[in-house]
């Protein structure tokens, strides 16, 4: 199968988050068993991505928080929702090490920030990739690594 590809220019936090929330609500629906792989730089807006898609499982912002001292957090929802941030992780991880591979399951989907330090990566994956255009402005990619979610529908 063929990956597809979107990209996205947002110009606000607020915008950043609108998106994540749209992709979520995606992956809460038809994702159980998927892995979102978030890379880019410090403050390129991972976590506030992160804010938006757990909004769409029911998870207030609030309650995902961008100090990288909680390596996983585990939301009890249905399907399950894993947030991994390995912004403290030293070199490459591991995801067998981490114990990652615990959380990732059918009935799960796992959402990893710095997922540039992974050194393996998960079958059904979405790659997300954000970049820092100017103070407001966010370059976002979004590769549907197996183009099953049919994204463009939802994004455009
Ligand atoms: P990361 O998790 O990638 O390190 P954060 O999501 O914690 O980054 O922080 C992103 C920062 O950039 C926030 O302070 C946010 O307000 C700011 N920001 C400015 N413009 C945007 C945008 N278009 N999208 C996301 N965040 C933005
Ligand atoms: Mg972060």
């Amino acid at each position: 199968m063929v990956a597809s590809e979107i990209r996205i220019i947002t110009k606000s936090p607020e915008e950043t988050e609108a998106l994540g929330a749209r992709i979520g609500a995606v992956l809460r629906e038809r994702g159980a068993g998927a892995t979102v792989c978030l890379s880019g730089d410090l403050g390129a807006g991972k976590t506030v991505f992160v804010k938006g898609f757990a909004a769409a499982f029911g998870i207030p912002p609030r309650d995902v928080c961008s100090a990288s001292f909680v390596l996983i957090a585990e939301y009890e929802t249905v399907p399950r929702l894993v947030h991994v941030d390995l912004y403290r992780i030293e070199g490459a991880a591991d995801l067998d090490e981490l114990g990652i591979w615990e959380y990732i399951g059918p009935d799960t989907v796992t959402i990893i920030e710095w997922a540039e330090r992974l050194s393996e990566r998960p079958d059904d994956v979405l790659t997300i990739s954000l970049a820092i255009r100017s103070e407001q402005e966010r370059e976002i990619i979004i590769r549907d690594e197996t183009n099953r979610y049919h994204l463009q529908a939802t994004a455009s």
